[in-house]
């Protein structure tokens, strides 16, 4: 068994193009194009995270690899063939727009596979004992793609796909998906709603997107009734309350639960620099929680990368959280540190937000998911 962790990446996700777009809205009529910006799930958020890790030293110490990428026997385990018929045949042919909020380029088709292979990967690596945990930078990302639905810049839904793969290679049967990317985690929810051997847990600012779904009262159906949890907060929850749900929250239900493998749907969105959220995370809440992850793991675990809109924020957070799973000692210091602790919400806040939080798991007691 390896101590390692891994980091698998891929430059060709970076070459992902979501269209022409001013932050949220195609450029056009009255919406003038940005010089610098375009679409938010753009590649440089995600680059600088291993630009970073390069200049710091961390990128020497991890098992750096790259992915075969999904094939369609992999992707059809989730995805109907219609909708890969026509993902593809659309990338083929220049690209376009299939659901809501996916603009996409030529050649997406292969490069969201291999996003997707990229989580496939990392899963492997960790399950065969190569690396005791691994991050997968996956782009597109995939959490809110339903079978055959892409939604909120998500084209393939990387880590159902992942988690099958693994399964039908007999690497594991029991999976928890652990999302705390700000948004709902509204596809991996929903493929896996009736079952009872993935355990789906979504912390989102509520109503934020999509703004109908992630209520705490949907828990799972048939079978898998008891096995989804939905943390939806509201906005302004910063350090102290995203700790305080994983602690009273999250963790009992992992420890309950008892995965053979805990993915962690990555999104550094909660952060207090995001364009597309109203969350005041920093970079030391992404190293506590990958800290109580790996508490009750024993340090295995892996994540994929989904959402983070902050060019400048996202690689420090990410930094943290691989400084944590690979128990370095290199640091990245947090050039925004002083600032975000300052602006974390006083006592009064504090304790609003803790009551919501006990609200959240009496009802989930009363439910049966806790
Ligand atoms: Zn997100």
């Amino acid at each position: 068994m390896s101590e390692k962790t891994a980091f698998v990446w891929d430059e060709k996700c970076f070459w992902h193009f979501g269209g022409n777009y001013a932050l949220l809205a195609p450029v056009g009529g009255l919406v003038q194009p940005m010089v610098a910006g375009g679409l938010p799930e753009a590649p440089e958020t995600k680059r600088r995270l291993k630009n970073l890790m390069d200049v710091t030293g961390l990128s020497d110490e991890l098992l750096l690899t790259s992915a075969k990428p999904a094939s369609f026997e992999d992707l059809l385990r989730v995805h109907p063939q219609s909708y890969l018929d026509a993902f593809k045949e659309k990338s083929d042919s220049g690209g376009g727009e299939l659901g809501l909020r996916t603009p996409f380029g030529p050649g997406a088709f292969e490069i969201a596979a291999l996003s997707a292979g990229l989580v496939s990967k990392a899963i492997e690596l960790v399950l065969t004992g190569e690396a005791r945990n691994a991050y997968a930078l996956s782009r597109p990302p995939g959490h809110h793609c339903l079978p055959d639905y892409p939604n909120g810049f998500c084209l393939l839904a990387n880590i159902a796909i992942a988690i099958e793969q693994a399964r039908q290679a007999g690497l594991g049967k029991r999976f928890a998906v652990v999302d705390w990317d700000v948004h709902h985690g509204n596809g991996t929810e929903a493929i896996f709603l009736d079952r009872e051997d993935v355990l789906t847990i979504s912390l989102h600012q509520e109503r934020c997107y999509p703004p109908d779904t992630g209520e705490v009262s949907e828990i799972g159906t048939g079978a898998g009734a008891g096995y989804n949890m939905n943390i939806p907060l509201p906005p302004g929850c910063g350090h102290r309350a995203y700790l305080d749900a994983m602690e009273r929250l999250v963790l009992p239900k992992l420890r309950a639960f008892d995965a053979d493998l805990v993915i962690i749907a990555c999104g550094f969105d909660a952060s207090g620099f995001d364009p597309l959220a109203r969350m005041m995370c920093s970079a030391e809440t992404y190293r506590l929680m990958t800290r109580q992850i790996m508490e009750v793991t024993g340090g295995r675990m892996v994540a994929a990368h989904e959402g983070g809109y902050s060019e400048l924020y996202v690689p420090f957070c990410g930094h943290a959280m691989l400084e944590e799973m690979s128990g370095s000692s290199i640091r990245a210091e947090d050039p925004l540190a002083a600032r975000i602790a300052t602006q974390q919400p006083n006592a009064k806040v504090d304790a609003f937000h803790r009551d919501i939080v006990s609200q959240m798991a009496e009802e989930l007691r009363q439910s049966g998911v806790l």
